[in-house]
């Protein structure tokens, strides 16, 4: 773990951390939601006579929903789907999802945010999801831990992941941040491509059906298979943000 920080702190010319902030996604990383998406998804495509590729859904998670429906319009119909033809898609799928969904969050997940909290560090939001009463959920499950201040959703951002503005918001809604006083956890390879490209130290949770290889090559520094995990290794990574200096 030692190697993989400094390694971090060389490629991106830091010295040090100095660790205000985690950044968290939500949909996989907070929640057991990416199964009820993926079904969602691919049932709304399914109904509408698309084709969508192996595990499509999941490779796809963290863009916003209109990037994800043209990428199906593109490969069936080589054109964009017209706003009406997004509203209506995305209508369905959220409508599927609601039916779906466990509403369960992760093993770990709760304790991690706890952790984070206890050690003085600020818990930001991150997520490409604009489900509504996104914050009530958010509030029943994780009580307090989340605020309009410290979320970034698909209604914030011009630019959905992969494209680094999701997490450059995630380091102002941080408190200003520079990319060395905070560290993402992230699930999916386009929300990591994100992440990196917003120059954030990045920790993979491989809580989904690709293969760790898809969660290294879009930039992840370290992968965890769970979020229980990545808890017991928490306080060394703090620990080491903490002594660390090159
Ligand atoms: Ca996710």
């Amino acid at each position: 773990m030692e190697q993989i920080l400094s390694d971090y702190l060389h490629t991106h010319s830091f010295t040090h951390f100095d660790l205000k902030a985690v950044i968290f996604d939500m949909d996989g990383v907070l929640y057991d939601s990416m199964p009820a998406h993926d079904k969602s998804w691919q049932q709304t495509m399914d109904e509408m006579g698309l084709r969508h590729l192996p595990h499509e859904f999941y490779l796809q998670e963290g863009r916003i929903g209109q990037s994800t429906i043209d990428t199906v319009f593109q490969r069936n119909l080589n054109r964009n789907a017209t706003d009406e033809e997004v509203k209506k898609i995305y209508a369905r799928k959220t409508e599927l999802f609601q039916q779906y969904n466990s509403g369960k969050i992760l093993p770990g997940a709760a304790e991690v945010l706890e952790y984070v909290q206890a050690n003085g560090l600020k818990p930001v939001l991150v997520t490409g999801s604009g489900q509504p009463s996104l914050l009530d959920r958010l509030d029943t499950h994780f009580p307090g831990v989340f605020t309009p201040q410290t979320m970034v959703t698909a209604f914030d951002v011009k630019q959905g992941k992969p494209h680094p503005e999701p997490y450059l918001m995630g380091l102002q809604k941080g408190g200003d941040l520079k990319p060395n006083q905070a560290i993402v956890i992230e699930n999916a390879p386009l929300g990591i491509k994100s992440a990196v490209g917003a120059g954030i130290f990045t920790i993979a949770v491989n809580t989904g059906p690709l293969p760790d290889s898809v969660l290294t090559e879009a930039g992840a520094s370290v992968i965890f298979s769970s979020m229980e995990k990545l808890l017991e290794t928490m306080p060394e990574i703090l620990r080491l943000t903490q002594t660390i200096s090159i």
